[in-house]
């Protein structure tokens, strides 16, 4: 089902990444880490697109459920089609949106988890971190992989999350700097920072590459493929 939403904010966050606040009339409805999608009319909007009819992306809600607005997180491809969209969308502007759904949402907080995201791939993690805070009782290790400082989404709700909870811990690695902390790809820190790997439950979202090396690299370590929760069409996505 779609629906309209009006966008209410929107705060340049990063170089490329745009914060949308967007209204709707009803409460949405969903679970941390789901996603909407957003959707128009490519003619109408005035924007190049290669499909015929609607153009349809998936966001993800990075704000927690329980009111009328939800907040995304949205990077501009300047070769794109939806990101170029709704990077030209202004305040008090009306946007189609699809019901939330998705795969990606915490199985249980009460155990310890592992968050391993890149670039915009952190946007369903950021409100799984914030339902895990609020309702979990294990520990949290949070790897957060970027190209450099200035790209790297929400970092004072990360670092003031960290200085508030004991049991997150949480360790960026930069691609493209040279800088003090942990250089390189994300996930191959992980074991580095874990001892006990497989007593625990891995969350990954991110380029298909880095989510389908993530679950190779965990499987070697002896992690069951049960404690890997991922949004589920990566591998294909990287055999193509
Ligand atoms: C479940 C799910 C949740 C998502 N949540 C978010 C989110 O919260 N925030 C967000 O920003 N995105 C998110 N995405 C990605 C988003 O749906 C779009 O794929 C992305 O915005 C590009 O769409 P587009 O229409 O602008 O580009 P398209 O029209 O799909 O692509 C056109 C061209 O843009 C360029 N391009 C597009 N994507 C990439 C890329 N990843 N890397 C390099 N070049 C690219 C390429 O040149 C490509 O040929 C999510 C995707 C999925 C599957």
């Amino acid at each position: 089902m779609s629906f309209e939403a009006t966008i209410t904010s929107i705060h340049q966050m990063t170089p490329e990444v745009k914060q949308f606040v967007v209204r709707a009339d009803e409460e949405f409805e969903y679970e941390p880490g789901q996603h909407t999608t957003v959707q128009f009319d490519p003619e109408e909007a005035g924007i190049d697109a290669e499909e015929d009819g609607d153009v349809v992306r998936p966001y993800t809600a990075t704000n927690l459920p329980g009111t009328n607005a939800i907040t995304l997180a949205i990077k501009r491809y300047d070769e794109g089609t939806a990101s170029v969209y709704m990077h030209e969308r202004d305040t008090d502007d009306t946007i189609t949106l699809g019901d939330l759904s998705g795969n990606l949402t915490l199985r249980d907080t009460d155990e310890d988890v592992v968050f391993v995201s890149t670039g915009t791939g952190i946007t369903p993690i950021i409100p799984m971190l914030r339902q895990y805070v609020e309702e979990g009782t294990g520990e949290i290790h949070f790897f957060y992989g970027e190209k450099t400082q200035e790209n790297i989404m929400y970092r004072e709700t990360i670092d003031a999350l960290d200085a508030q909870n004991e049991n997150l811990s949480v360790v960026y690695s930069l691609s493209d700097e040279d800088w003090d902390g942990p250089t390189g790809h994300v996930q191959e820190h992980i074991e580095e920072y874990i001892e006990d790997l497989d007593d625990r439950r891995y969350y990954t979202c991110g380029v298909p590459q880095m989510v389908v090396d993530t679950k190779e690299r965990l499987d070697e370590l002896g992690v069951p493929d049960d404690h890997v929760v991922s949004e589920g069409w990566e591998d294909g996505a990287v055999e193509d």
